[in-house]
């Protein structure tokens, strides 16, 4: 797992210690003042899989982590939006491309990580391929020329195997 460092309670302030509440399960984070119990969740992300032009598009980050790497288009989902509505909003963001979801590729989870991906394959509606804020470059790339040694993230990789049906 990634380090998580929290250490005060968000209902009262009251210092955070770990405590074992229930033999099988993890350590949990506990308000040593007023006892609340504060769960860290997996947090949910998607990722946009956009054929164009024979090959697939990718952008190169501008942000840390993975900067100046590679990835597949996508983010987290916001709290009150569907996961449908995340694929579209972040393929805009980040590619400038009006896309259409057409199916769920497949779920990422990782042991070493507190993000669960959701990878949608898509269909481009409209747009101009162009980079958004956070991102250096946005351009398609053909299946055979993936910079697969500048892929930020797992899921990015896998993703794209899983595209194109290659053995990991
Ligand atoms: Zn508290």
């Amino acid at each position: 797992m990634q380090d998580i460092d929290y250490r005060f309670c968000p209902l009262c302030g009251g210092s955070l210690a770990e405590r074992l509440l229930k033999p099988r399960e993890p350590k949990r984070l506990v308000c040593t003042d007023c006892g609340f119990i504060f769960y860290i969740d997996p947090k949910l992300a998607v990722l946009a899989l956009i054929p164009l032009q024979g090959g697939i598009v990718l952008v190169r980050r501008s942000i840390e982590p993975g900067y100046g790497l590679w990835v597949v288009p996508g983010g987290f989902v916001d709290l009150g939006e569907t996961v449908e509505e995340a694929v579209v909003r972040e393929a805009q963001e980040e590619t400038g491309l009006t896309v259409r979801v057409e199916r769920l590729l497949k779920v990422y989870s990782y042991r070493h990580s507190r993000t669960v991906l959701l990878a949608y394959v898509t269909r481009r509606l409209d747009g101009e391929l162009v980079a958004g804020d956070e991102e250096l470059e946005a351009r398609v790339f053909a299946p055979r020329d993936i910079p697969w040694s500048l892929i930020a993230f797992s899921s990015s990789r896998d993703s794209l195997k899983d595209f194109f049906s290659l053995s990991p």
